[in-house]
């Protein structure tokens, strides 16, 4: 199996262009991924930049890479539309619940977890809160204003966008703005706020006495700006120059333009190596909203009779979906798309299952060397296509290929030793490493002691020709998702 560390390729929203991929440290690779503000539910969009990282994160270690992987929650300063004179999402959500900010965060980062666990996500090293670390961002703000990059007005810290960008001319480098095009909305809203400048972000905002998360600082109660925090975070656990920063496209501007200004003056880093990514999801071709009625939680599509799809689905049949599309594609989700995606899965994951129980017990006799080069290409492939800045759908349309050969040599169309022992071992092999280990799509979660149980009785009934028990036993199966296959000489089960 090909683990040549050196082909791996990784677009870097910092360079516009791919990259080779070389971490700092030979043997580690630092991330950091923007975590969400947890204020409410995770959605479906939410989904995608998680199951993005998480397939990086595996096929890292897979390499054999220790992964240090950072994810925050940001429970305080992430203000209403990213602006800096609105609400801050926490605490309205807190007031609306009649409930305390940190229950508030409490409460809605229990429930991310769950969500990206049924999602089989692998959990971060560390997960810092934004509210465990103020002091870090205090000390934070003051080197910037010490280095002459920030002002106060009336209590709060901003930074000044314009005079870094005359020293650095970095601003908007990740997001391809032109700070020239975002300044003359500048003089318009130029006396609408306390800002010298529009662009300029809010490193530390003033508390006024109705605000209830609020700390002391040389500057007065206040709180830190959202784009303070992850810079701390991530610099605390990795350094002051990592590997990997991740989020969402919509994080580029400006939350991540932000982060690398402070890291330009503070550290003189651009705090990570390669920012990496991912685009956006809509449902049904429209941005997903609450004011469009087509907003949907994680928990609504997995348990509930949403009133969208009016239909349930499961994480697998959503991860599956996600993987169909490459990372830095908009991938549109309909019913459809979800029943498709659905079917795809269930063929890949009994193809899982066979496999793992298939056993070369005879001689090779060599009679098709074509159906080895076959398997050798797809595998090799499969860890190209990984490489090439992890084309997951690339990736599937390979496994795919291996899926019919393995369905071949299941229905007997196919006889094993057509195919060499190492080859098919390799097959075997690769197959269950990344359909479980990299895609990490899993067997739905059936006790298959108690479908062998249903087997015996099934065959049992058979035998006594007893159909209205067959029949009780088949309906009864196929609505937790298990149909029987009945051959001459076996019956077995598969998943639907
Ligand atoms: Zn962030």
């Amino acid at each position: 199996m090909d683990k040549d560390r050196s082909k791996i390729y990784i677009f870097n929203s910092y360079s516009n262009k791919l990259e080779e991929f070389k971490p700092i440290d030979k043997n580690t690779v630092k991330m950091y991924l923007c975590g969400p503000t947890v204020y409410g539910l995770a959605h479906i969009g939410h989904a995608k930049s998680s199951i993005t990282f998480d397939i990086l994160n595996r096929y890292f270690k897979y390499l054999g890479y220790n992964v240090k992987f950072i994810r925050n929650y940001t429970d305080v300063g992430h203000l209403e539309h990213d602006a800096d004179d609105t609400e801050d999402k926490i605490q309205k959500q807190a007031i609306k619940e009649h409930i305390e900010p940190m229950e508030i965060a409490q409460k809605y980062m229990n429930s991310y977890r769950e969500d990206m666990a049924i999602l089989n996500i692998l959990p971060p090293n560390i997960e810092p809160q934004a509210t465990s670390y103020i002091n870090e961002q205090i000390e934070n703000v003051k080197t910037i204003l010490n280095k002459g990059f920030g002002y106060e007005i009336n209590g709060s810290i901003y930074f000044d966008v314009k005079k870094y960008n005359e020293k650095f001319q970095k601003y908007g480098i990740l997001s391809g703005r032109k700070i020239e095009d975002m300044m003359p909305e500048t003089r318009e809203l130029d006396n609408q706020n306390e800002k010298k400048n529009n662009i300029d972000f809010a490193l530390w905002k003033k508390a006024d006495s109705k605000h209830i998360m609020q700390w002391n600082s040389p500057w007065g109660y206040g709180y830190p700006g959202w784009h303070t925090e992850c810079v701390v975070l991530s610099t605390k656990y990795l350094g002051e120059l990592f590997d990997i920063h991740g989020g969402g496209y919509d994080l580029k501007f400006p939350h991540h333009e932000a982060e690398l200004a402070q890291s330009n003056v503070i550290h003189n880093t651009n705090l990570a190596n390669y920012w990496v990514h991912t685009n956006l999801v809509n449902i049904d071709g429209k941005k997903m909203s609450k004011s469009a009625n087509n907003y949907i939680t994680l928990k609504d599509l997995f348990f509930n009779t949403n009133n969208i799809f009016n239909k349930t689905f499961s994480p697998m049949d959503l991860r599956f979906l996600m993987l169909q599309t490459h990372y830095r594609s908009t991938l549109t989700i309909t019913k459809d798309s979800l029943e498709a995606a659905h079917k795809g899965y269930i063929k890949l994951i009994n193809a899982l299952k066979d496999i793992k129980n298939i056993e070369y017990k005879t001689e090779y006799t060599g009679s098709n060397n074509d159906i080895n080069n076959i398997i050798e290409d797809n595998i090799n492939d499969i860890f190209n296509e990984l490489n090439n800045d992890i084309n997951t759908p690339k990736v599937i349309s390979n496994i795919f290929n291996l899926t019919k050969i393995i369905n071949d040599i299941r229905n007997n169309n196919l006889a094993i030793n057509n195919i060499n022992k190492d080859t098919f071992l390799k097959m075997k092999d690769s197959f269950i490493n990344v359909v479980e280990n990299i895609l990490a799509l899993q067997e739905p979660k059936i006790n298959k002691n108690i479908v062998n149980i249903l087997l015996e009785l099934y065959k049992n009934a058979k035998q006594k020709k007893d159909y209205i028990e067959v029949d009780f036993i088949r309906n009864k199966l196929y609505s937790i998702g298990i149909k029987f296959c009945d051959s001459k000489n076996n019956i077995n089960f598969e998943y639907i």
